[in-house]
């Protein structure tokens, strides 16, 4: 289908509050998603954390591809785990509004990039678990949360990527020197998913849904490096290249 004017993605949002005030909270998310998004030539759409699903429908029947942006953590209800005291505060609607829209990409085609929260978002929509806290649940794991303190942009390790998949093709380099953002990380893989990155420490670092046009997850974030690595951004325009299809 030839398309004459951009595809439109999708950019899941985080609720969140700023201070400390009664105010309601805000909807968000970092800008830097949205330059990558444009400097690959799409209009991003920012999606609101909507649970009433015609609404939510609605929303996501004008967008030809779909971003799951980072941000905290999954409430481990939704892989059969109780929380782990290192687990964050969940945020029920965002939970609810993310996986919802997964499982309708994914069953429907639609492509997706999954960064990061939207790695894990990716995995447990389709029945996969992860490790709540790295650091507290695999042993000799190296160091994988570099927030605060460090620039995104900051390179933490590398990751190794499998041969012939779609990551290996898109980026071309291995093994691809990445920023680390995330103290959970994907466990139990899910059905319908291949792993195609690991970190030295065998964490897994990105996987890709099998049978699907593009549906691709990364624990790193490419938004954060996306300026100065062409690397990056070519994961953006991989996106916006197969909206266009
Ligand atoms: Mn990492």
């Amino acid at each position: 289908m030839a398309s004459q004017h951009p595809p439109t993605i999708g950019i899941t949002c985080t609720t969140f509050q700023t201070d400390q005030s009664q105010r309601p909270p805000n909807l968000g998310q970092n800008r830097s998603y949205v330059d990558a998004v444009v400097q690959a030539g799409a209009a991003p759409l920012l999606i609101p954390n909507l649970v009433d699903k015609i609404l939510l429908r609605t929303l996501y029947n004008l967008l030809d591809g779909l971003l799951l942006s980072g941000g905290g953590d999954i409430d481990p209800t939704h892989y059969g785990q109780s929380r782990h005291e290192k687990c964050g505060t969940p945020s029920p609607e965002r939970d609810e509004v993310e996986l919802t829209l997964t499982r309708w990409a994914i069953d429907e085609g639609m492509p997706v990039l999954a960064i990061c929260r939207g790695i894990q978002v990716l995995n447990v929509a389709l029945g996969g678990s992860l490790y709540q806290d790295i650091q507290a649940q695999v042993p000799g794991a190296e160091r994988h949360q570099w927030s605060p303190g460090y620039p995104r942009d900051y390179i933490a390790h590398t990751i190794s990527i499998s041969p012939q998949t779609q990551l290996a093709r898109i980026v071309g380099t291995n093994p691809l020197p990445v920023n680390s953002f995330h103290h959970q990380a994907i466990r139990e893989v899910a059905p319908g998913l291949t792993v195609t990155a690991h970190a030295p420490d065998q964490i897994i670092e990105a996987v890709e849904a099998d049978g699907h046009p593009f549906a691709v997850g990364v624990q790193w974030h490419p938004e954060g490096l996306a300026g100065g690595d062409i690397r990056a951004q070519q994961l953006f325009e991989a996106l916006v290249k197969s909206c266009q299809r």
